[in-house]
């Protein structure tokens, strides 16, 4: 490793891995620092009993021919080599309540999207369109989403002051489709108080435009990025923890590592969550803010998650070519609350994708809502390298607890896994804390907020002159709104119409 780099990147998610790639392509001598064994953040894999489990990444959207995504991926020289398979046409997601047989649809295509939909609810039809031209015209409002060169970002921003509950029940009266349109929020921490409508919309017309599935799980879009970017002459460490900035002046010279590594640097980008600014600047004063400080430590986190995964005997289950999102009841946007006294109140459940058969499923995947409070008692603990497994004995006792009383609801639904699961592994908000370095282990880093979008909203230039901060507590979470994330803070070094060009005409 060397001493002396262009741009140091902390952390290898997918937001430092797109910097690193664009920046690198673009002749600076850069260097991410990952702190740990494994690169891709949120893109981890995990084998256990020889079968493959996402961290983070359990389908994609925007990544059909002439998508968002897909170009982006063509500008990162990764989209040919992708092993993805399309999601179910007629039903990427499947939306579903207790108390009630049916199993309501949502296609891809916003044709699709609103003819399907329209079956299901033939009264809500006008109300259908509605709500996708909606998603469209807000999405239209962000410029480097569609990838739109000229295009600019609109005079006023009344868009982002929308509730996404409020705006969907005033698009329908009919409270099962107003359950339906919302019913898949987890995908974005969905509060009904609080979630903004842009953000609903942002990723579900990503998923409606097309959704797809890994096949043997997303890092291998870290692995394919981590090899162009080597190409390009730029460096990736693992098991490298940044624990601090020097100064020389105003600007930082230097990044300390955990091990008292000192490597010297000329701008720095970070992806780690920016709780962890007051460490990297530590106790050397007037770099940033308090206040700043003051205002990153305030903002509420969208909430964290436990997942489990269930192994099943071979050639048993079937693999299911679309995500289920069930709710006991069709209030979907108290979920997390809810979830305090009815574990589970709602579930996502899926079959990852693998390449040992494209008929039945080696694993089946389920995740709800946890907040770190119900892991406090372990708290103190640390998943460290070469210390997987610090908290004993009754942490795994209550993790399979949960384990088990998640699986008691999924029977209801997915019969056909009883008497087929063959062993189970867990993860819960400490996992997250730990393996990604956000406080609370949240999903989606900083929740957003209709009413006062600017208070969580952090600029990708920072007080000190040479550090930009990227991902998704910077701007919308997710495999999209993180590349988006990253393009615009290489925004900070290249010139945008160059950029974007680029981007666009890649092949
Ligand atoms: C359970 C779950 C399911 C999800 N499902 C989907 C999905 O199906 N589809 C989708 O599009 N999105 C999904 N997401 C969201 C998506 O995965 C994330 O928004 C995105 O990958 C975040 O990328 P990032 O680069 O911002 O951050 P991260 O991936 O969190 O990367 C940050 C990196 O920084 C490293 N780091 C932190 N501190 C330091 C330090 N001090 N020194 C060195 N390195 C450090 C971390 O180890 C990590 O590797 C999911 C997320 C979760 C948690």
């Amino acid at each position: 490793m060397d001493n002396n780099y262009d741009i140091i990147i902390i952390g290898s998610g997918l937001s430092g891995l797109a910097c690193a790639y664009t920046l690198s392509k673009e002749g600076y001598k850069v260097c991410v620092l990952e702190k740990n064994k494994q690169i891709g953040g949120c893109l981890q894999t995990f084998v256990r009993d020889k079968c493959i489990f996402d961290v983070g990444v359990h389908y994609i959207g925007g990544l059909s021919e002439g998508q968002s995504l897909n170009q982006y991926f063509k500008y990162f020289g990764i989209m040919d080599k992708l092993k993805v398979q399309q999601m179910d046409l007629d039903a990427f997601d499947i939306i579903s309540f207790d108390d009630d047989p049916k199993e309501y649809k949502m296609a891809q295509g916003h044709e699709r999207f609103v003819d399907s939909l329209s079956q299901q609810f033939p009264e809500e039809s006008q109300a259908i369109k509605t709500y996708s031209q909606m998603l469209q015209d807000i999405c239209d409002k962000f410029p480097l989403y569609h990838l739109e060169i000229d295009k600019t970002y609109p005079d006023t921003f009344n868009h982002l002051g929308l509730n996404a509950r409020d705006t969907i029940n005033s698009i329908t009266k009919n409270k099962k489709l107003q359950a339906v349109l919302g019913g898949n929020n987890l995908l974005y921490g969905g509060d009904g108080d609080i979630t903004p409508f842009h953000l609903h919309a942002m990723v579900l017309n990503g998923y409606i435009e097309s959704s797809w599935r890994c096949v043997d799980g997303g890092s291998q879009i870290a692995r394919l990025l981590v090899k162009n970017i080597r190409k390009h002459g730029g460096e990736i460490h693992k098991r490298k923890e940044v624990d601090q900035f020097v100064f020389s002046g105003s600007e930082i010279k230097a990044v300390r590592l955990t091990t008292g590594e000192e490597i010297n640097c000329k701008k720095v980008i970070s992806s780690a969550h920016p709780y962890q600014l007051r460490r990297f600047v530590g106790g050397q004063k007037g770099h940033l803010r308090k206040a700043y400080m003051n205002r990153i430590e305030k903002i509420k986190a969208t909430p964290s998650v436990f997942s489990a995964h269930y192994i099943l005997k071979p050639d048993t289950v079937k693999y299911i070519n679309s995500n289920y999102y069930h709710s006991k009841s069709e209030d979907v946007w108290n979920i997390v609350n809810d979830n305090k006294k009815n574990w589970p109140t709602a579930y996502l459940a899926l079959t990852p994708r693998t390449s040992k058969s494209a008929i039945y499923a080696d694993s089946f995947a389920a995740m709800t809502y946890m907040t770190i409070e119900e892991t406090e008692q372990w708290g103190d603990s640390f998943n460290t390298v070469g210390n997987e497994s610090p908290r004993g004995n009754s942490y795994e006792d209550f993790k399979a607890e949960k384990a088990e009383l998640m699986l008691k609801e999924l029977y209801k639904r997915f019969p056909q896994l009883k008497g087929n699961i063959m062993s189970v592994h867990t993860s819960s908000p400490l996992s997250f804390r730990d393996y990604i370095g956000s406080p609370t282990g949240s999903l989606y880093g900083f929740e957003r907020d209709y009413q006062d979008p600017m208070r969580s909203a952090l600029a990708v230039q920072t007080r000190i002159p040479n550090l930009s901060l990227t991902g998704q507590n910077i701007n919308v979470h997710g495999i999209l709104g993180v590349t988006v994330s990253g393009i615009l803070t290489c925004l900070n070094f290249i010139d945008r119409k160059k950029l974007l060009t680029d981007i666009v005409s890649a092949s």
